[in-house]
């Protein structure tokens, strides 16, 4: 039996105690997950800086905090989101109990990146903890040093047999891939989303697919462009551009280009100084694959601002290229790197269907002082989220699913979304051995009449709203009982 199978086997057992399912049992793990994270900042620190030569300011900034927010919200609404969820009520169920119950799903799959691999990794754990799940955890075999704090520590801390850390390359996750999961959570690129779908088809279990793509950024010649350009430039090259939200392409007028490219230079020089490669806040591409990657997609394209690099150091300084052409290398791929391209419009109809004929992207910005502009975009584009006058800050927002549409993605977490996303929503009718006069409708031999008062039951959508209207109506229903039981018992 190989390794993933023995790690899937004692997690489907340890679930089969039944231990995950106590609520108390799943604070105790959150608030040990809890600890974890802030007992052990140093190293995860200290790991993302070899990974991502990212700085220990810019871990806790960009990731740590938010997966630390995560667990403290579940910790404070788990009682909440757990409990029974009543649902409306129709006249022939106004006697009974209906409601939702979020029941966990048994042992989910959890497969990380490696660009911000504690939010996508333990951020998705969150959410299966807190649903009563057990969880197999893959992270990224590419962010190696991460990768191995959570090998190391995670088990000192959590229950082992129900989330084992499962650490490896292709060749293990496809291992992995081969059991039967009863979810699987990828974040990752979208040729190996596909990958996923096919293996997760064969038990027909679930997924949901964090995926990427390219996040168009509009800006309107109505805007406050310091601002705005100030805001691009932070969202565009924090991580070193490697944000599966960063916006990945500018799209402008043509009479405000210029402007934007001084604007997004000025403030490189203010966040990273006139050498970033020298700065602590500026970090590295990857790895050297990525690095070719990158250098390759500026091909053809004219560079306004830096392109500076080095290989040995994977190092590419923030870069802006103009006038690129739709069909231009650069655009045909998500660029997940520092590049940032303007491709210039005639008017927001063309930006639009810029959009439009694309793939569906994971975030879509807009800057504009123009109200009735946003809501246009709004109306007539499709993405997994939207920003207006900002990036990248949605991610921060717990109370908003995160997830793409399309080609960027299914499914979505953060907070209660991501409790609901690794939980299935049972529903419940409970019934009581009473009122069996009511049920002749239903039962053979089968008249004119009985559908007529069927019809009646079950084809009304009563709004029981308020609690007024709600006794109103019950009373009506007695009284409709009563006139029943009369006449069918005639
Ligand atoms: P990656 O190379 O770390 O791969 C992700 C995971 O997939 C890893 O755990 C890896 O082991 C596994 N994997 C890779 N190839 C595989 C294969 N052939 N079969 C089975 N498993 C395989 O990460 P990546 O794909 O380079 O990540 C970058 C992409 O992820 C970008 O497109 C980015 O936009 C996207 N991303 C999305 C989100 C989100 O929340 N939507 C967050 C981060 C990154």
């Amino acid at each position: 039996m190989s390794r993933e199978q023995k790690a899937v086997e004692r997690a489907r057992k340890a679930f089969f105690t039944g231990r995950s399912k106590s609520l108390e049992y799943r604070i105790s793990q959150l608030k040990n997950l809890q600890r974890f994270m802030q007992e052990r900042q140093k190293e995860i620190a200290e790991a993302l800086k070899k990974d991502l030569k990212r700085s220990e300011f810019g871990t806790s900034l960009y990731e740590t905090l938010g997966v630390e927010s995560e667990i403290n919200l579940a910790l404070k609404k788990l009682k909440e989101w757990a409990a029974p969820r009543p649902v409306n009520k129709s006249l022939m169920t106004i006697s009974d109990q209906v409601y939702i119950q979020p029941e966990p799903l048994g042992v989910v799959l959890i497969i990380g990146a490696w660009n911000y691999p504690w939010a996508v990794t333990v951020g998705p754990l969150v959410g299966a903890i807190a649903a009563g799940n057990a969880a197999v955890i893959k992270p990224s075999e590419v962010s190696a040093h991460t990768s191995k704090v959570m090998e190391e520590f995670l088990p000192l801390y959590l229950d082992k047999e129900l989330y084992p850390v499962v650490t490896g390359g292709v060749k293990e996750t496809q291992e992995l891939l081969k059991q039967r999961f009863d979810h699987i959570f990828y974040t990752g690129n979208g040729m190996v989303g596909k990958i996923i779908m096919e293996a997760a088809a064969k038990h027909l279990t679930p997924t949901t697919l964090e995926l990427g793509g390219k996040s168009p950024c509009y800006i309107d010649k109505d805007c406050d462009l310091t601002i705005a350009c100030r805001r691009i430039a932070w969202g565009k090259y924090s991580n070193c551009g490697q944000t599966c939200i960063a916006p990945d392409y500018i799209l402008c007028d043509p009479s405000i280009q210029d402007r934007v490219i001084e604007e997004i230079k000025k403030n490189i020089k203010e966040f990273y100084t006139e050498n970033p490669q020298k700065c602590p806040d500026y970090g590295r591409i990857i790895n050297q694959r990525h690095f070719k990657r990158l250098m390759s997609l500026m091909e053809g394209s004219s560079i306004a601002v830096s392109g500076e690099h080095n290989e040995a150091e994977c190092y590419i300084a923030p870069t802006v290229l103009r006038d690129v052409k739709p069909d231009a290398k650069v655009m045909q791929e998500e660029i997940f790197g520092p590049l940032l391209p303007i491709v210039t419009v005639n008017s927001v109809d063309e930006a639009i269907k810029f959009i439009n004929q694309r793939d569906k992207p994971l975030a879509l910005y807009i800057f504009s002082s123009d109200k009735k502009l946003i809501d246009r975009m709004i109306a007539e584009t499709s993405s997994g989220g939207l920003m207006a006058n900002d990036c990248l800050m949605h991610f921060s927002v717990s109370s908003l699913p995160f997830g793409g549409v399309g080609d960027s993605g299914m499914g979505r977490y953060h907070g209660k979304h991501g409790f609901d996303n690794l939980s299935h929503m049972r529903g419940v009718l409970l019934k009581q051995l009473k009122m069996e006069a009511v049920n002749k409708m239903r039962y053979p031999p089968h008249t004119a009449d009985k559908l007529g008062w069927a019809r009646f039951f079950i084809v009304r959508h009563v709004d029981f709203g308020s609690l007024g209207r709600m006794a109103m109506l019950a009373l009506m229903v007695v009284f409709a009982a009563v006139i029943i039981q009369k006449y069918f018992t005639d």
